[in-house]
């Protein structure tokens, strides 16, 4: 049978997957050795060249469930941003970044890439226009972070995949809050896929990695780079992350569909001034998203009423944690002015469109009735 063609849950539970010849385990054993037996002379297999018996299977898995020929799995999901996009990009080069990146990113870009000669933009706005509007001759790269964080702005994939083919470019996207289960940029023409598998593809939020899918010749390139800076994963969590994948299908799925009830339960709440999530039809973006996304994500945002305490809030729940991280199977929540955003001025959090009010959600799959009420009381506690 052709896996390749069965389907995501398929793929998920069995891509790539390790044999055991010698007891017939149900699931691929795991190979910690950090020293091997020359096969031959030229292949010289260690964990920091990424080619380990249980490296070189999940990244199969990964690569097949982004629609691309390679992959590679990092330490963390920074270790595969700053890595992919250094081996892009050298002294003298210029990229052109989305306006709206993850924290982390924002602060690699803006504390590193000069002072390794490399120049950048970040765009105006998302539309496609503003992306050919910040090209120049030195123009190596193009990145993109599609739905963003954390308004869940649609960024067209289409469109930049093609333009940056007709400029010579490398087009990357950061593919993290979709996870490989809504969207294949892959099928779009985009060049090279990063993820942050301490998300969605890790998912019980217990595991920190990352992985970079693309072509064979640009994940070579990327290797290049990566054996150097030496950001692989270690063996046992690489095993941990294939274990976690195999349910990603289906938690995903299930996050879609609370997601989306949770957005549309928001949405009629007297006390929620403003939901953002592209499953919606209020989403400016949702037609866009709906031609290339094949579902919507689990993560939304909405604002409270103006006058009701984000902080007084999140200390009343009790079932949702609020927490820093995201795309765990448990629900969790924050306030960026309070987190993630604390360090712009309140007119630089105004600019960007996130309000006092303003709370990201990251659904989980719990039964949607019980976050509905608890979010309910917890908002009835203010007034
Ligand atoms: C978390 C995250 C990252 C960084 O991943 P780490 O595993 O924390 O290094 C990058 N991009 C997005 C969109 C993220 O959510």
């Amino acid at each position: 049978m052709e896996l390749k063609k069965t389907g995501i849950n398929t793929l998920c539970t069995h891509y790539g997957e390790l044999e055991d010849p010698l007891y017939k385990g149900a699931v691929s054993p795991l190979y910690m050795s950090t020293s091997y037996a020359f096969e031959d002379v030229e292949v010289k297999r260690y964990p920091r060249y990424f080619n380990t018996p249980n490296q070189v299977a999940l990244a199969k898995k990964i690569a097949a469930l982004e629609h691309s020929e390679a992959a590679l799995i990092f330490g963390s999901g920074m270790a595969a941003v700053s890595t992919a996009m250094l081996a892009f990009l050298s002294a003298g080069d210029h990229v052109v970044l989305q306006k709206t990146l993850y924290g982390g990113t924002y602060n690699f870009v803006v504390e590193e890439l000069e002072r390794f000669g490399i120049a950048y933009t970040f765009t105006k706005g998302l539309a496609p226009n503003d992306f050919e509007a910040a090209l120049q001759d030195n123009t190596k790269v193009i990145y993109i972070e599609t739905p963003s964080n954390p308004l869940l702005t649609i960024t067209d994939l289409k469109a930049v995949g093609t333009m940056a083919k007709k400029a010579g470019i490398v087009s990357m996207i950061d593919n993290t809050f979709a996870s490989p289960v809504n969207q294949n940029p892959a099928d779009f023409g985009i060049d090279v896929i990063i993820h942050s598998a301490t998300k969605y593809m890790g998912g019980h939020s217990d595991i920190c990695a990352g992985a970079v899918t693309a072509s064979q010749a640009h994940i070579d390139q990327v290797f290049r780079l990566a054996k150097n800076f030496g950001g692989s994963l270690s063996d046992y969590t690489v095993w941990l992350l294939e274990r976690s994948i195999k349910t990603m299908g289906i938690r995903v799925k299930a996050q879609n569909e609370n997601a989306m009830k949770m957005a549309t339960y928001l949405e009629g709440h007297p006390e929620v001034s403003k939901v953002y999530y592209p499953g919606l039809k209020s989403h400016p973006d949702h037609a866009l998203a709906a031609a290339q996304m094949s579902g919507f994500g689990g993560m939304l945002s909405f604002e409270l009423k103006e006058g009701l305490d984000a902080s007084a809030f999140q200390k009343a729940l009790q079932l949702i944690k609020p927490s820093m991280s995201l795309a765990g199977i448990e629900s969790t929540l924050l306030s960026p002015t309070l987190t993630s955003h604390a360090l712009l001025t309140p007119e630089e959090r105004k600019h960007q469109g996130i309000a006092d009010g303003l709370i990201r959600f990251s659904v989980g799959i719990e039964e949607v009735e019980a976050l509905q009420s608890d979010i309910d009381q917890a908002i009835k506690s203010l007034l």
